[in-house]
């Protein structure tokens, strides 16, 4: 019997674990994977979670972050807009932000169990969890923090597990000639590409395509070759840098539906909520915040020793999550659809360049304001 059990120790569930055991909790995380792992991800993380994670001493200071504050979109024809992040961000690799977080979570005594997750069910008001190598866990709140996608939506027979996602995304670690204080989104047709400075003079270079594109070509290679050289900049940039994986990092069946907050009184944070496109940058700060909020959400109806308030547990975290998510996701949909086609991005770049103020509301429509803790 534990207080609280996350299925995923990725970053919302790392941050709820972290500030749940740091409340007198006795948390269990469950996660498939080994630290440290590589992950498909741009690593570009919004400032306004920087404060929040120096908090958490982690030691984020010396983990050798980049700080980025400007902005490069490349458009298939070679045309580029350049614009200052008021925000900004910083480049950290996820082997290292999450192993960071992890290890605090493990002096801070969470305990962790390294096994796939393959069923979880409530009743008599508990949640229990029986891992493959059946130990048999029980508790009465549980948080699902497991990403994007995982074989427990299908348990849990989420609806958009049965829509086909169209897009996949591919990333690699390279040396390369770029300012360390940039971002640089390179457009191709039927995706785009990030690349942006993280720690020990490395870069990430992660890009989003659809499905389509790989299905037409023999393999990754030849759909870059084929698709993403078109764009002279990425052309130059594929050409012009040492590549440090032996091979690409790579997932499927990337869906940016909406999903539901909460399932039989299960709570989902972090991706398994809700996912905002990448082009956005963002989802890392929203997975830290989302985790953050139900934390609090549970410090507040959920206090040790007394009873739990499930249903104003429940509300709560809805109406915070909402409050700061909901507008941040439809809107990185929406900007999305301004990008990954030949044309459409061409055009968006040439009224961006003409209308700087635009490109601004842009940037801010998927930035949020300053995580306070
Ligand atoms: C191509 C691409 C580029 C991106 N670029 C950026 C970017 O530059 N900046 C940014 O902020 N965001 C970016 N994102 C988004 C960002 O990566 C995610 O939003 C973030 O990782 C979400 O964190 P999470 O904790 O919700 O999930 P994850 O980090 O995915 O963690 C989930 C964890 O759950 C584990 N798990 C899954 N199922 C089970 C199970 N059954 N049992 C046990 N464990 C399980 C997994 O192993 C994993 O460790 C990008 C995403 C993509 C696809």
């Amino acid at each position: 019997m534990s207080d609280i059990l996350i299925i995923g120790g990725g970053l919302a569930g790392l941050t709820s674990a972290i500030l749940l055991q740091q409340n007198g909790y006795q948390v269990n995380v469950f996660e498939k994977k080994k630290y440290p792992l590589h992950r498909v991800c741009g690593e570009y993380i919004s400032n306004e979670v920087l404060p929040f994670l120096e908090s958490l001493n982690i030691g984020i200071s010396k983990s050798g972050y980049s700080r980025i504050n400007h902005l490069a979109i490349t458009s298939v024809s070679g045309k580029i807009l350049q614009a200052e992040l008021p925000m900004g961000g910083f480049g950290l690799s996820r082997y290292k932000l999450d192993q960071l977080m992890y290890e605090q979570a493990k002096r801070l005594g969470v305990e962790f169990v390294f096994e796939r997750v393959d069923n979880i069910s409530f009743k008599d008001d508990k949640f229990t969890i029986t891992t493959p190598g059946n130990r048999v866990y029980e508790s009465a709140i549980a948080i699902a923090a497991y990403g994007k996608r995982s074989n427990l939506d299908q348990k849990l027979n989420r609806s958009f597990f049965y829509r086909r996602s169209p897009y996949l995304g591919v990333k690699y670690h390279i040396k390369t000639e770029h300012p360390g204080n940039q971002i640089r989104l390179d457009n191709f047709q039927g995706g785009y590409c990030g690349l942006n400075k993280i720690e020990d003079d490395k870069f990430c270079l992660c890009y989003l395509s659809e499905t389509a594109n790989l299905k037409r070509y023999s393999g990754i290679p030849e759909m870059e070759e084929e698709v993403l050289y078109r764009n002279p900049y990425l052309r130059s940039l594929f050409k012009n840098s040492e590549f440090l994986f032996d091979k690409p990092e790579v997932i499927n069946e990337i869906s940016f539906e909406k999903k539901t907050l909460i399932e039989n009184h299960l709570l989902f944070c972090g991706d398994s909520a809700g996912m905002i496109t990448p082009l956005c940058g963002n989802g890392m700060a929203i997975a830290i915040h989302s985790g953050k909020i139900l934390a609090d959400s549970i410090l507040r109806y959920a206090k040790k020793g007394a009873a739990l308030n499930r249903i104003a547990l429940e509300n709560n975290y809805k109406f915070e999550w909402g409050k700061q998510f909901s507008i941040r996701l439809k809107s990185g949909r929406l900007i999305q659809q301004l990008f990954g086609n030949t044309f459409i991005s061409d055009m968006t770049l040439n009224i961006l360049n003409k209308f700087p103020d635009i490109t601004q509301f842009l940037v801010k429509k998927t930035h949020g304001e300053t995580l306070k803790y």
